[in-house]
């Protein structure tokens, strides 16, 4: 980015950060730095910065909670955008087709804790399963975050979103196919863009049963997985049929470590920086992990983690 450039940015976002540090905003606490950070609580801004963005031929990528990437090392150039939200993002009403049904719209950067949280507060029931899931809401959609049976899909009816040209498109849950921790929108989202809100169907149940649901689901987790360290959750996916993890425990790599990168002694799916792993080092232990697991079962995995 040349210093004209960089001035542009700081008047369309007066809260940039250069050379951000990229392992603040990664949930496995390692990564390069990018050029640009920009923290957006308010969408309004987004469509010109798109616009410029896009017109100046400036790399972007969109960010939620890190909960999902590695960041590789070095200088990522370009702008990451990282969406924020809070309380007053989350509105809901009454289905006009189904009455027993109430619409939830929820802001693409609300965290999924705090969506669930309100959700336990007004008595709606549907989203349990995503309890303990890190990250944002926007990112669960892109993701098609999933787990304990449910995924994100199951419940959502509408998203909208932002497409590369800064145009705020609408998109049914219908027109967007949903795959195994993907999800692929249609051509008028463009290759690049930005889900803004997302609206999610639900319905009252008690806030016994909710509670109860959510509790269940988080006593589980804490069972099966580390719980306290940095890591980006389930590294690899599960292939048809089988489990990453029971597949890497098999080729006795539960507890192995290379440098501060470790394969978790609980879960063998979990990559676990010990500290102060380097991406080189997680790399290094996902291809070993992909090795292993091949020899001895011929199965190659596949990371479910994106890796920037
Ligand atoms: C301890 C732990 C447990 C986990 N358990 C689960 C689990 O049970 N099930 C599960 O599915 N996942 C799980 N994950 C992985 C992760 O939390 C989910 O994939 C989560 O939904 C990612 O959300 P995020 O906001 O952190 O996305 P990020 O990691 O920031 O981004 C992930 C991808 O989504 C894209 N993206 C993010 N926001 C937007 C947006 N607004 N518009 C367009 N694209 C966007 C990014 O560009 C990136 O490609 C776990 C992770 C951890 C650390």
């Amino acid at each position: 980015m040349d210093r004209a450039q960089q001035k542009k940015l700081e008047l369309l976002c007066p809260s940039v950060q250069w050379r951000a540090n990229m392992a603040a905003y990664s949930s496995l606490r390692a990564g390069g730095a990018v050029e640009a950070m920009v923290e957006v609580t308010d969408c309004a801004i987004l469509p010109q910065l798109l616009h410029w963005l896009e017109q100046e031929k400036l790399c972007w990528q969109i960010l939620g909670g890190g909960s999902n990437i590695l960041f590789t090392s070095g200088l990522h150039r370009g702008v990451f955008i990282r969406l924020k939200g809070g309380l007053k993002d989350i509105t809901h009403r009454q289905s006009p087709e189904r009455p027993d049904e109430h619409l939830v719209e929820v802001g693409a950067g609300v965290s999924v804790a705090l969506l669930l949280a309100w959700c336990l507060r007004r008595r709606l029931g549907g989203l349990e399963f995503m309890a303990g899931i890190p990250g944002t809401v926007g990112g669960a959609v892109a993701m098609n975050a999933g787990a304990f049976g449910g995924t994100v899909s199951d419940r959502l009816v509408m998203v909208h979103c932002l497409n590369a040209a800064g145009r705020f498109v609408t998109v049914p849950a219908t027109d967007i196919v949903f795959q195994y921790r993907t999800a692929i929108f249609p051509p008028q989202c463009t290759a690049a863009f930005i889900i803004t809100r997302t609206v999610f169907a639900m319905w009252p149940t008690s806030a016994e049963s909710i509670g109860q649901r959510m509790r269940e689901i988080i006593a589980q987790r804490k069972a099966k997985q580390p719980g306290g360290v940095a890591s980006a959750g389930s590294f690899f996916k599960n292939p048809p049929g089988d489990y990453a993890g029971r597949l890497i425990e098999q080729a006795g790599l539960k507890g192995y470590t290379l440098g501060q990168a470790m394969v978790s002694a609980k879960h063998g799916n979990f990559i676990v920086n010990k500290g102060r792993a380097s991406p080189e080092e997680i790399l290094a232990l996902k291809r070993y992990i992909q090795e292993r697991v091949h020899a001895c079962s011929g199965i190659m995995l596949e990371p479910e983690v994106r890796i920037y």
